[in-house]
């Protein structure tokens, strides 16, 4: 997969794209990266990204035209064009089901705004609009880390281990992920579960099933109702949930 970015502040991704999973899945082919800088498609002495709004208002919009131009340009450039995301709090909530999506596109432009907005025109431009939340960031920039984060551990290969995600939170059964434990088993009066202590597999299974049934009710009941349960694991996540109860 190829991931790029078109910002203003292309400096700010290095650090994280090069360490760790991140680091290690670029390094083995898994995908490449590529930070644009927007200003290379301004052609004033200052290099002017911004403007102020028409009708007034606070603050500066990001122009147009550099968005424009650098789309044109990166669309046009081998081997495939690609997927462009946009980043906005008005955008489409990001969750793990579009994370998805995204990793199935073999490459991914991830357009970040900053200034008080973006000159609505530029969004005819976009495939998709995303908001990682509802809160207001000072730039994508940091969007666009989480949206690459979540979709490269998707990739195959990325993660050491090919089961890590898909035993996660939010897949397979829609459910968030079961409470897990390290050594040691007993630490400041608390102890692990003696069942994941027992090696019987059957018995941590359900363990685990239900341990993240009772986590889901209690931090993200509104889970429950597209999560994959049997009738009766629905009934006991309803009842935990307006207890206001889990594990
Ligand atoms: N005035 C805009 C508004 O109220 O919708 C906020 C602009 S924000 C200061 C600058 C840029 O940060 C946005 O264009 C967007 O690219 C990014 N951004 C801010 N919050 C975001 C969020 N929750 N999700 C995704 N991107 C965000």
């Amino acid at each position: 997969m190829i991931l790029e970015t078109l910002s203003v502040f292309p400096e700010l991704f290095g650090p994280y794209m090069g360490a760790s999973i991140m680091g290690r899945a670029q390094r083995s082919g898994v995908f490449s990266f590529e930070a644009h800088d927007l200003r290379d498609w301004t052609h004033d002495r200052h290099r002017t990204v911004d403007d102020a709004p028409f009708g007034g208002g606070q603050g500066m919009l990001m122009k147009p035209e550099p968005i424009f131009e650098a789309l044109d340009d990166l669309c046009s450039r081998p081997p495939a064009r690609p997927h462009v995301v946009f980043f906005s709090p008005c955008g489409e909530r990001f969750c793990q089901r579009t994370a998805e999506r995204l990793s199935r596109h073999e490459r991914l432009l991830f357009v970040c705004g900053r200034y008080e907005g973006t000159d609505e025109r530029v969004y005819s431009l976009a495939d998709d609009v995303l908001s990682i939340g509802d809160y207001v960031l000072t730039g994508g920039e940091l969007a666009a880390l989480v949206v690459m984060d979540s979709v490269v551990r998707l990739l195959p290969g990325a993660l050491g281990d090919e089961m890590s995600a898909v035993d996660e939170s939010f897949s397979a059964a829609g459910l968030l992920e079961y409470a897990q434990y390290t050594r040691p088993a007993s630490y400041r009066g608390m102890d692990v579960p003696e069942v994941l202590l027992s090696g019987d597999h059957a018995r941590v299974d359900a363990w685990r099933r239900a341990s993240a049934i009772e986590r889901t009710a209690r931090w993200r009941p509104d889970l429950i109702e597209s999560a994959d349960l049997t009738a009766e694991e629905r009934a006991r996540a309803l009842e935990l949930a307006e207890r206001g109860e889990g594990d």
